[in-house]
């Protein structure tokens, strides 16, 4: 007697989400202030495990800036040109860096009148101009206290008559410890970098050396970490290509960005860029055993740049693929999928949960079932950090949230081929309002809170020992009960 069938449906792998579990409580043996919500994705360590999803009304290089400074990541979209993307990702990468580029650096000639100094101190905003000279070689500094106290001497008098000739400076690729150093021993607040032949090279001020944003994501020297949406599709003109490479010079990690990667030609196209690009790849969305087990032991990507699995279908608050085409894995299911094949073939690789949070308590649910990360659009979408403009409708403050296979976004023309190619007719999402949040910094509170206090109450001390905590199905009756009830007002 066949059963093909009818296990299809009664097999043992229900198909679970966030909100059919609960965490059981564990035992806790260390302190709330020990609890470490830190996470790594390839060599990335992520004081934040969370992330912001690659949609036009989530991020661009606001988000993506304030994402990375409170210790996370935001990935910018790509429902855009490549000359939009790299210029989101110049931004990006040059933002709240300690190191002021030479090009960005306020400079004035030794022959020019005090008075220029002062305009240029006044209407920029800074209290100390490098002097260059014509050949583009640092011979002094001007600041604030070296404007002259007559007006006549102020109108007339040159620069390098009252500028100081002898420039405290520091070599290029010096540390930010070395700055520090320096700036403090010196007592002086600004700092300009010269290479060995007296040529500027930028400018590290007292007031960008100070952290700020302690637990900021940052690459090697310094500049925060930057990820990028990328579709699978190779791009065939020369043309295209060399914009490729000058964004990959901006972009730590790309996110091929489909609705289902678990496609041979999404595989192959993948396979080139990896070899055109140099930054590391994530790769998504997935949602089974199966697909994470072929992309690790049956394909051809570059295996060090490959860091990381995104897991999730029709999951998303705006997704409606599920819907319309009746195939979806949900993010819990998909990361307890993919948790397992990653820990069979390759532990090396990070998983990230993507979409379907709904609650903050959802977040501590998808570590235990083995992400390392987790993605969302629904929490950020309403911010004063996403892109567009707060409307207001019947008195409360909004902003539009819109998956990318709604028809408004699909109509721009670049990310059709986020879904299925040349499916003109079916959406895969929805367009709506949602609720002005407030600042991203407030959301991100929220949720850390709510990881922090599940770890505590779990007995677990870090996302790694979050994955060993034991998980389970909730009756319906409990799903209601452990919700707020019985009360006169509605929840
Ligand atoms: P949310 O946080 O709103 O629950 O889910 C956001 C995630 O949904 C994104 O990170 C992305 O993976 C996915 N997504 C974004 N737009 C769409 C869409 O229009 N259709 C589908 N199927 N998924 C979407």
């Amino acid at each position: 007697m066949s059963d093909k069938y009818r296990k299809k449906i009664h097999s043992e792998e229900i198909i679970a989400t966030f909100q059919d579990v609960l965490i059981l409580p564990g035992f806790t043996n260390f302190a709330p202030q020990d609890v470490d919500i830190s996470s790594n994705l390839g060599k990335y360590h992520l004081n934040l495990p969370i992330m912001s999803s690659a949609m036009d009304t989530v991020t661009e290089e606001v988000m993506a800036i304030n994402m990375a400074l409170h210790g996370g990541l935001g990935v910018l979209h790509r429902n855009c040109s490549y000359e939009r993307q790299l210029e989101m990702c110049r931004i990006v990468k040059r933002a709240r860096s300690f190191v002021i580029d030479d090009e960005h650096v306020a400079t004035i000639n030794p022959n020019a009148k005090v008075a220029k100094a002062k305009f240029m101190m006044e209407n920029y905003n800074i209290s100390g101009i490098v002097v260059v000279n014509e050949d583009k070689k640092v011979c002094g500094i001007f600041t604030k206290r070296d404007i002259p106290f007559l007006e006549q001497d102020i109108q007339n008098g040159a620069i390098k008559d009252y500028m100081t000739m002898d420039v405290i400076s520091i070599k290029p690729g010096a540390s930010r410890e070395e700055a520090r150093k320096i700036l403090y021993e010196s007592r002086k607040e600004k700092l300009p970098i010269i290479d060995k032949d007296g040529f500027l090279k930028g400018l590290i001020t007292k007031k960008d050396l100070a952290p700020e944003f302690p637990f900021a994501s940052k690459d090697e020297e310094g500049h925060l970490l930057c990820g990028l949406a990328l579709s699978p599709r190779f791009p065939e003109s020369s043309e295209s290509q060399k914009l490729l490479k000058e964004i990959d010079k901006y972009v730590d990690i790309f996110f091929i960005d489909v609705a289902d990667f678990y496609k041979k030609d999404d595989i192959i196209g993948t396979t080139k860029l990896m070899k055109l690009l140099e930054s590391d790849f994530v790769l998504g969305n997935i949602g089974t055993y199966q697909a994470a087990e072929y992309l690790i032991t049956k394909s051809d990507f570059v295996e060090d740049r490959f860091i990381g699995l995104k897991v999730g279908m029709g999951s998303g608050s705006i997704c409606t693929t599920s819907i319309q085409t009746g195939v979806g894995a949900p993010t819990l299911f998909a990361t307890a999928q993919v948790a397992d094949a990653i820990q069979d073939y390759n532990s090396k690789l990070s998983l990230i949960a993507d979409g379907g949070f709904i609650k903050p308590g959802d977040l501590p649910k998808a570590f235990a079932a083995g992400a390392d990360l987790i993605m969302s659009g629904h929490f950020f979408a309403g911010t004063e950090e996403s892109p567009g403009f707060i409307d207001t409708i019947a008195g409360r403050k909004v902003k539009v949230y819109r998956g990318m296979g709604s028809k408004e976004a699909r109509t721009s023309g670049y990310i059709s081929d986020r879904y299925i190619e040349g499916s003109k007719m079916l959406t895969e999402g929805v367009s709506n309002y949602v609720p002005y949040v407030g600042d991203v910094a407030g959301v991100l509170a929220t949720l850390k809170e709510g990881l922090a206090n599940g770890m505590i109450y779990a007995g677990a001390r870090s996302i790694q020992d979050m994955k060993e905590v034991s998980l389970g199905i909730v009756s319906i009756v409990g799903q209601r009960e452990t919700q707020p009830h019985d009360l006169i007002g509605k929840f």
